[in-house]
């Protein structure tokens, strides 16, 4: 199975996209964490992308779409995965298409989580992650909070708030989101591929509308 994951920032789309690609063996290909990973290691396309990432901008396009094509072209491309942050611009979508195309593979499912704004915005300023580069779990003190606050539960690392999710730079990736998303889901709904679930409730009940959205 092959998926596009769109959603506002802290919609939750990246905790269901990690529990849907555990649950039915896919490969949870999150562009934000490669880019995160980058910028960690210092390498030359962490440095381009860091002063983007940091101000909350998207990174440019040809960054972006290489990451993804150098993946998909290499020699063990993942083929069942879920693509989570990107696309996130129409020509994203478009040099995703191509390649897509060029290496045989079709998309199964394009899932809109639709959050409002507000809802993102008290959401995002209670998101911890945890520290640790080999575990990266988040935690919301609203929906998820950790068992003993500021440590992860699943490594016991510290949890920190990522730079990017302070209320001004939330309400600026809101913005981002908003003028890309339009182009995206129109793209993705002329090809007949487009899924939109509702994503308030809990972790498991949103799950459970995915799923079912998708057997449908
Ligand atoms: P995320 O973890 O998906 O929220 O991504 C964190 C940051 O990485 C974003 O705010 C962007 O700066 C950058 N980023 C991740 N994916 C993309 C993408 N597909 N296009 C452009 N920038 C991206």
């Amino acid at each position: 199975m092959r998926m596009i994951f769109i959603g506002p920032p802290g919609s939750g789309k990246g905790t269901q996209a990690q529990l849907l690609s555990q649950r039915l063996g896919l490969l949870h290909f999150a562009t934000g964490d490669i880019l995160r990973d980058a910028v960690a290691k210092d390498t030359p396309e962490g440095q381009r992308a860091k002063p983007f990432m940091t101000g909350g901008q998207l990174v440019p396009d040809i960054i972006v779409n290489d990451i993804v094509n150098a993946r998909l072209r290499s020699k063990n491309r993942p083929v069942k995965f879920i693509m989570d942050g990107y696309p996130r611009t129409l020509a994203q979508a478009n040099s995703f298409d191509a390649v897509l195309k060029e290496q045989g593979l079709d998309l199964d499912a394009v899932v809109f989580l639709n959050v409002g704004d507000e809802e993102i915005v008290r959401r995002n300023g209670a998101r911890w992650t945890c520290i640790n580069p080999e575990c990266k779990a988040t935690y919301n003190t609203l929906t998820r909070p950790p068992l003993t606050p500021g440590r992860c539960d699943l490594c016991q690392h510290l949890l920190y708030q990522r730079e990017d999710d302070d209320p001004a730079t939330i309400r600026r990736r809101l913005q981002y989101f908003h003028e890309q998303a339009a182009g995206i889901l129109d793209h993705y709904a002329r090809q007949g591929r487009l899924i939109e679930v509702p994503g308030r409730g809990d972790i498991e009940a949103i799950y459970a509308s995915i799923v079912k959205a998708l057997g449908k």
